[in-house]
């Protein structure tokens, strides 16, 4: 039997980041397990040209900045800052654990071991357990439930002698065997899907040779809008104080986009298409241009089988050359589990608390916990997000992110963290805009101005009076 104050299921960002706060922020031990053999979680798995879809200075545990805060020079994130690969940020959490976490003396990992429940671990190689006495808390670090590709079963079938790949295999594939293939169809219109389009367009394939099935369209948050520094802290903030001025003006969810659209704050790959996903995926209008070269979009449903002729789908057949290479992007990345309290039963289950930040919420859930308060007090101080999913779904996550950062703005213990959070990013800024920095101020005026009547607005049309 060990004893440890918590006890960590998943080494994944979420895991190591609330880890990292615990160990800065209190004297607790941590004990975190994984079945993988390197931390990092889905990134261990991912495909060779994967990179982070944010910044990455919004990325990664509070205390390790991941990268150089340098802005590309080259390619569709020219300008703007870089975006580790999936190889870094692999290697940024192995530092972390190695350099930062392991040497604090106050934490152990338990790598290739799995979890089975009431603090008992089963070590993979060798079969042994371990007992835990848990003294704090249980922290569930694998609710987000991310799935890629590479790791999942497609819900099709495939007819033997049919081509179908995961992305991890598109680049040696394209490599060793390019002439074997007349045409390829990308399965998917997630941000996998567009990572594999943009990625085939660099390889050379002509877009007329891919045909791309998309059961739904997206709203994509453009990247230009979501940039660090000092040098984009006002047109971020511009994107800040106009999705509140939208919020309070909108009179639905399609009315909404389109006014973030005029402002620059959204993109859509086809302005025919009135898309009906949103999942918080992030794209530079760079990456738009290359993936508007894809000539064919195929718009009939979900994939249920495929054969030598071609695809079998919800709503028709479309026929494909008979050497097709088929890429399937089809996992959801996130599992779409309910909310439930974060701090309950001498468990904290990770979730999302500011939208569209998990490493965030991960850091913020982590102090909230090291402060003296009840688990009712700290659900009152932290409530989990839901995932998005249409973009009816922005309404509700709005006014929860609205929720959350209000009371930790009035929390002297959340507050003061925020100003030197490097997660956070933005609140030390905001903090220092004065009367003379006009510019600032007038935008910082337009979203406190537009935040009460954004409230009321999103109220009255999440219940239908509107
Ligand atoms: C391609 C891609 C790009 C992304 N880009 C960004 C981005 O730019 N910015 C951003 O903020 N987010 C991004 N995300 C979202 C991403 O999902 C999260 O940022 C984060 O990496 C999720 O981490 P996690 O710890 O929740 O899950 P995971 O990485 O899946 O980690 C969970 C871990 O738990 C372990 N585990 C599960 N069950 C057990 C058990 N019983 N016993 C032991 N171990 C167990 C698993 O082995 C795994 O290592 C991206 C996601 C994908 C798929």
């Amino acid at each position: 039997m060990q004893d440890v104050d918590y006890l960590i299921i998943g080494a994944g960002a979420l895991g190591l980041t609330f880890a990292d706060t615990i160990v800065r922020e209190s004297d607790a031990t941590v004990a975190i397990v994984d079945r993988n053999f390197r931390p990092g979680g889905h990134w261990n798995y991912a495909y060779d040209f994967v990179r982070l879809h944010q910044p990455s200075e919004f990325y990664g545990v509070e205390s390790v900045r991941l990268g150089n805060a340098t802005r590309d020079q080259h390619g569709w994130n020219a300008g703007y800052f870089e975006l580790a690969t999936g190889e870094e940020v692999l290697d940024y959490f192995e530092t972390v654990m190695a350099d930062h976490l392991l040497p604090s003396g106050r934490v152990q990992y338990f790598q290739e071991s799995d979890y089975c429940g009431d603090g008992r671990v089963r070590h993979l190689e060798t079969g042994g357990t371990t007992q835990f006495q848990v003294r704090k808390k249980t922290v569930d670090a694998t609710y987000f439930g991310t799935t890629i590709p590479a790791q999942h079963a497609p819900s099709f079938t495939v007819a033997d002698g049919v081509t179908l790949i995961a992305p991890n295999d598109v680049s040696s594939l394209w490599a060793s065997e390019r002439d074997k293939f007349q045409s390829v169809c990308i399965i998917g219109a997630g941000k996998t899907g567009m990572d594999v389009g943009v990625r085939l367009i660099e390889l050379g394939v002509p877009g007329d040779a891919i045909a791309w099935v998309k059961p739904r369209d997206s709203w994509l948050m453009n990247r230009a809008t979501l940039q660090p520094g000092p040098e984009f802290f006002e047109s971020t903030m511009l994107a800040q104080a106009q999705q509140m001025q939208a919020l309070a003006e909108a009179t639905s969810a399609r009315d909404l986009f389109h006014r973030l659209e005029s402002d620059g704050v959204m993109l859509r790959l086809d302005p025919a298409i009135e898309p009906e996903m949103y999942h918080c995926a992030i794209i530079s209008e760079g990456e738009v241009a290359l993936l508007n070269q894809v000539g064919r979009i195929i718009r009939q449903g979900r994939v249920q089988s495929i054969s030598h002729s071609g695809l079998n789908l919800e709503q028709a057949t479309a026929a494909m050359p008979e050497n097709t290479l088929f890429i399937d992007c089809s996992a959801s990345a996130v599992t779409r589990h309910p909310q439930i309290p974060i701090y309950q039963d001498q468990k904290i289950t990770l979730q999302i608390a500011r939208t569209c930040q998990p490493a965030f919420s991960a850091a913020m859930i982590g102090l909230i916990e090291t402060l003296s308060l009840s688990d009712a007090e700290k659900n009152e101080l932290c409530r989990p997000l839901p995932l998005p999913d249409t973009p009816h779904d922005y309404f509700a996550i709005a006014l929860s992110n609205m929720m959350n950062q209000y009371i930790w703005s009035r929390t002297p213990q959340t507050r003061d963290w925020m100003m030197r959070s490097r997660l956070d990013g933005f609140s030390q800024r905001i903090a220092e805009v004065t009367e003379e920095d006009a510019a600032a101020h007038a935008i910082l005026n337009t979203f406190r101005h537009n935040m009460p009547v954004a409230i009321a607005n999103i109220q009255k049309l999440m219940t239908g009076s509107g």
